[in-house]
């Protein structure tokens, strides 16, 4: 293969070899377990202690605000479940049609087993009418409003400080997933008020494996995970030194580094976007192009499917994807692309390209020297075309 460009960021990251080297000293030398009482023990609890004030300090909230769990999935449970077990029955959870399976799929449990749920709908550029969201938080007694801060498949950012502003005025409690704006975009929990954020290391070049929830002090939740005393008796179990510091690592890299990053990447992200439009009929660009994460594009080419892109592409060295990483695998049009009511012949050749720090200007023009040909020649096989009458597919 003559190169491999990587343009699925937002499925997973490369690990940073800052991060890499951060960790390293806490598979070897570095051993203790942080709970242990001594000197050794607390040599390593003080690592904990300023790897939390790292992701506090990026997040610009207090140390103890700080969850470290094992990635942004069991972040999404533990706010959702957790709340609604605190409350009961008599928890009304609003979220929205895109968001992830992580929130998604703890919803829809709870909502079979009784618990009143509302999916918001999007507009056509995935967007929300925050009307809805306050027709359904009027007259409600401990609702929590689970939407997330940026989409991972469109990139399309939602509101979130108007909606966090909605929340206190009816009460509710206010859970994002920020999984996607990690590193992307700034996240002030002292501008923006959510009460409880999830967040990934593996989105922004931590390892795997790890993740984090910020919990407003006060907020009412029941712990997901019971056992030991760790993360103040929200998050049971011997805290993953290894990759807690790499986490924070992360967070002081991207605290440092965001701002030159997504100029670069917002650059890099329009270029691809104006050669594709340039280089192929009949493209459509998914989401809100005016409120999008500076790393993300989503494109449909009419007329074929996204999955036979990512294949052939994926020949070439090209990695992107369709769909969430999640839900790739099957052949089933995105539940994001669908929820915003993208024609029939454009939903099923939609795709994610999406870039981080260590792609290049280069990456751009091998993929749009490689792209169009690959396009025309699926549609060459397609048996639709712009003269397919679109009634046929009711
Ligand atoms: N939420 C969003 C928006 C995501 O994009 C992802 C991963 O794709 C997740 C949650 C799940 O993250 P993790 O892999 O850390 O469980």
């Amino acid at each position: 293969m003559e190169r491999i460009v990587y343009f699925d960021n937002n499925a997973t990251t490369r690990v940073a070899p800052e991060v890499r080297n951060a960790m390293m000293p806490f598979f070897d030398e570095l051993y203790g377990n942080p709970s242990s009482m001594h000197a050794f023990g607390g040599q390593i609890a003080s690592h904990l202690l300023k790897a939390r004030e790292e992701v506090a300090a990026f997040l610009n909230c207090s140390p103890e605000e700080i969850i470290f769990t094992s990635c942004a999935t069991e972040s999404d449970n533990a706010a959702i479940r957790g709340t609604a077990e605190y409350f009961g029955h008599e928890t009304k959870i609003i979220t929205t049609a895109v968001e992830h399976p992580a929130v998604l799929k703890p919803c829809r449990r709870l909502k079979a087993q009784g618990h009143s749920v509302v999916e918001l709908p999007v507009n056509s550029i995935g967007q929300l009418n925050l009307d809805n969201l306050r027709d359904e938080l009027k007259g409600t007694k401990n609702a929590l409003v689970s939407i997330m801060w940026a989409n991972n498949e469109t990139g399309t950012v939602f509101p979130i400080e108007q909606i966090a502003d909605i929340c206190k005025e009816y009460g509710a409690i206010f859970h994002t997933d920020a999984v996607q704006v990690a590193g992307k975009i700034p996240v002030d929990v002292k501008k923006v008020p959510v009460d409880m954020l999830s967040m990934s290391g593996h989105k922004f070049h931590a390892p795997k494996g790890i993740g984090l929830m910020y919990i407003r002090k006060g907020t009412k939740l029941k712990p997901f995970i019971l056992g030991g005393h760790q993360e103040s008796g929200r998050r049971a179990g011997t805290e993953n030194m290894p990759y807690i510091v790499g986490l924070a690592k992360a967070c002081e890299l991207a605290r440092l580094g965001m701002a030159d990053e997504a100029i670069k990447l917002t650059s890099m992200r329009d270029r691809l976007e104006a050669g594709i439009l340039a280089r192929c009929p009949n493209v459509r660009i998914n989401g809100d192009t005016e409120h999008r994460l500076p790393n993300t594009l989503n494109v449909s080419f009419e007329y074929i499917e996204g999955e036979a892109i990512a294949y052939h592409l994926s020949d070439l060295g090209i990695c992107i994807s369709t769909g969430s990483a999640c839900a790739s695998g099957s052949l089933d049009p995105s539940h994001v692309i669908r929820a915003m009511g993208v024609p029939f012949i454009a939903v099923h050749g939609s795709v994610r390209f999406s870039l981080s720090r260590y792609n290049t200007d280069d990456d751009v023009d091998y993929v749009l020297e490689k792209l169009p040909p690959v396009i025309k020649n699926l549609r060459a096989l397609s048996p639709f075309g712009p003269e397919t009458d679109p009634t046929t597919f009711k």
